[in-house]
């Protein structure tokens, strides 16, 4: 039997697991519901029992199994394997979660940040498997972003690199929930795009299809602006082409900064497709510098929500797996 890691994406609803094996194959994913009112004693138990029932459905032996890779939201202190806070969980505060499920299975483990373990999964076997340097920007409710630079992770100092959603782009712009001025996140993202429409209808009094779509249904989503912008609505397509702007700044931003072989893009508003490609790339020619061609490219993620768990899953292998898959994937530097 060839050799496997284990990831688990530990979210607020559910916590997935996956095997992944040398060859970066990911099998089926398994998900379990978070026992959130059980605390942080039953969220780890329900993280060892998945691993248990994964391990049986595959036949894998203790003995096939490398170690385990957690992918989970922030705050985490890295070095120690610990959760900092997980406001969707009461009571997860400094728990050691990387000590007590490698307790609970016997086996090593070690723990990621879920933006960083969902770049890592595009990057091993999704739309980054052909580069070195990718970074991956997830596009939904907020803007998260990863960084995987020479096939490793890039944490940064404090191990807060990636945070590409609180760029500046518009030097003294509007209030981020961070403290700064003119965040990315504050222009490019689902929940601003819709905060911005549905105040230019309310506040400004603004008219057509979007602000009809308002007052019949109570609220904007991005999805709407989206829709109502392909079809041609003038309020709709301003606050769209103005997101796309901004989103496209930040990329040009990304290239000057890291020279990526690829910007991945996932989240919530990718299902936009070719509605967001198509204008955001528009913006990306137009404000990218003239010394060279784009030799970065953008392109959507393809391994959608399971990213995480496979992701997780790669870092297992980065830590505990090097030597016997032999890393066929090392970068030349
Ligand atoms: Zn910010």
């Amino acid at each position: 039997m060839s050799k496997s890691c284990i990831g688990i994406d530990l979210g607020g609803t559910s916590i997935k697991f996956a095997a992944v094996d040398g060859d970066f194959r990911p099998g089926p994913v398994l998900q379990l519901a978070t026992p959130v009112e059980e605390g942080p004693p039953g969220v780890s138990a329900q993280m060892v029992a998945g691993v248990r029932q994964l391990m049986e459905s595959q036949n894998l032996s203790a003995g096939d199994v490398l170690g385990i890779g957690i992918g989970a939201p922030g705050p985490l202190n890295l070095t120690d394997g610990i959760v900092v806070a997980m406001p969707n969980i009461p009571g997860m505060e400094d728990v050691p979660i990387r000590d007590l499920v490698s307790g609970g299975t016997g086996l090593p483990a070690a723990l990621e940040n879920d933006a960083n373990a969902a770049a890592y999964g595009e990057y091993m076997c999704g739309a980054g498997v052909d580069t070195k340097n990718m970074v991956l920007l997830t596009l939904g409710t907020g803007i998260g972003g990863g960084l995987v630079l020479g096939g490793k992770i890039y944490h940064g100092t404090n191990t807060a690199a990636g945070e590409i959603g609180h760029s500046i782009v518009v030097p003294g712009g509007e209030t981020c929930s961070c403290g700064q001025l003119g965040c990315l996140e504050r222009y490019s993202s689902a929940a601003f795009m819709a905060k911005y429409a549905t105040d230019l209808v309310e506040q400004d009094g603004r008219t057509g299809a979007l602000a009809d779509r308002l007052a019949e249904a109570g609220e904007i989503t991005a999805k709407d602006i989206q829709q109502a912008a392909a079809a041609g609505d003038a309020l709709a397509d301003e606050v769209w082409s103005r997101g796309m702007y901004h989103l496209a700044v930040g990329c040009v931003n990304i290239c000057r900064w890291l020279d990526p072989d690829k910007i991945v893009l996932a989240g919530g508003m990718t299902k936009a497709g070719e509605g967001l490609m198509k204008p955001l790339m528009e913006h990306f020619r137009r404000v990218h510098w003239s010394l060279t061609e784009p030799l970065t490219t953008i392109e959507i993620a393809k391994l959608g929500s399971d990213a995480g768990v496979i992701g997780a899953a790669g870092v297992a292998w980065d830590a505990f797996g090097r030597e016997t898959r032999g890393f066929a994937k090392e970068p030349e530097g």
